[in-house]
């Protein structure tokens, strides 16, 4: 039956005047072995159709135990997600951003955490993935950008000294969203200055669609907020766009930064990383320092900024603001 139905939709719908092309996928579970009830027939089918997508598609799959753990960890972050915006259950963290020279606080990166009523705290690596595949990332990223433009302005309302507030971007934003908006109604909504929000990209998101990515961002910047690079020197890049974007910071990805004593090898790539943003005007930012010798290091060889564990860890926003109220 099932190989009938994907037979059927082999041929192409006729719609005014186009020819639409379907790919079914069907995930099949069987009364009464995978189930004896709706609800849980339909939640095997769903696990099973996930396996149906992954082989390809316009195919099908009878549901199996073994899918039980994988697939239906997935579909219970998928459909957990949905809710998780409503229910309020994303949090930020603030991770400080400091002035080398000093070891001052002068920015916070805002990283969003899931709490999960069963599972606790779920780190983004987690989740961000699957909101990318369901398009909940769009809310999801305006929601981040409006929680941390306001938490940014309350914190200089209550008398803390001004910060600029890093915000992540994903590729599928700029895509799906409608991000310039976005920005422009956080800054609106909270007051903060646009200067005071900082955007951070990855170079994958200036490879793909680049026109378009160009475009947006340019038209961002335009309305004076900072732009950075995250992660830079792990994707492609076309070395152009950083001036054609008018970039204000590299952030030397951590990977090179974190192991700077036990793998010497990468203590070129940061020097080299630190001149080339000095020679475009640009700031040098390193995350992931976690102790001193690499804050000596980076020191030593002009980096601006830095951010990492060896100053502090991503913290709650009442624990950032007590840090920040503690440099006075
Ligand atoms: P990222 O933007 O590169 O953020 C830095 C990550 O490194 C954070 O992990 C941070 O906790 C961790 N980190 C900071 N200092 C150190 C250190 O000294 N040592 C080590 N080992 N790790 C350090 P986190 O919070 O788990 O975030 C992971 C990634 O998730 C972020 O990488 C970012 O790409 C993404 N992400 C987080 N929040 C958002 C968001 O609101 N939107 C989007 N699109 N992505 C986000
Ligand atoms: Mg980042
Ligand atoms: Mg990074």
């Amino acid at each position: 039956m099932a190989e009938q139905i994907l037979d059927d939709f082999v041929a192409p719908f006729l719609i005014s005047g186009h020819e639409l092309l379907t790919t079914p996928s069907l995930g099949i579970a069987v009364f009464p072995d995978d189930g004896e009830d709706y609800d849980t027939l339909l939640k095997k089918a769903q696990s099973a159709t996930f396996y149906a997508k992954q082989a390809g598609r316009n195919t099908y799959r009878f549901y199996t135990e073994a899918m039980n753990n994988n697939a239906a960890e997935h579909l219970r972050i998928y459909n957990g997600l949905r809710h998780a915006l409503a229910r309020q259950q994303f949090v930020l963290h603030y991770q400080p951003q400091v002035d080398l020279s000093n070891g001052r606080i002068i920015g916070a990166e805002a990283l969003v955490r899931w709490n999960h009523p069963d599972k606790g705290l779920i780190p983004p690596a987690s989740f961000i993935p699957v909101a990318e595949e369901s398009g909940v990332i769009v809310q999801l990223g305006e929601w981040v950008l409006r929680e941390a433009c306001r938490q940014a302005a309350q914190w200089q309302q209550q008398g803390l000294p001004p910060l600029v507030m890093a915000v992540n971007l994903s590729g599928v934003e700029f895509k799906r969203g409608n991000l310039e908006q976005s920005v422009e109604q956080a800054l609106a909504d909270s007051g903060l200055p646009p200067p005071q929000l900082e955007l951070e990209l990855t170079e994958s998101i200036l490879i793909q669609d680049t026109a378009n990515v160009l475009a947006t961002v340019k038209r961002l910047k335009s309305q004076g907020i900072k732009l950075s690079i995250d992660d830079f020197g792990t994707g492609y890049s076309s070395l152009a766009y950083l001036t054609r974007l008018a970039v204000d910071k590299l952030k030397i990805d951590q990977s090179f930064v974190r192991h700077l004593v036990q793998e010497p090898e990468n203590g070129p790539i940061v020097r080299a990383v630190i001149q080339m943003a000095h020679s475009l005007n640009l700031i040098a930012i390193a995350e992931g320092v976690e102790d001193s010798h690499a804050r000596d290091f980076l020191l030593e060889h002009g980096c601006d900024e830095a951010q990492g564990y060896f100053y502090s860890r991503p913290l709650p926003a009442d624990d950032f603001a007590a840090l920040l109220a503690q440099q006075g």
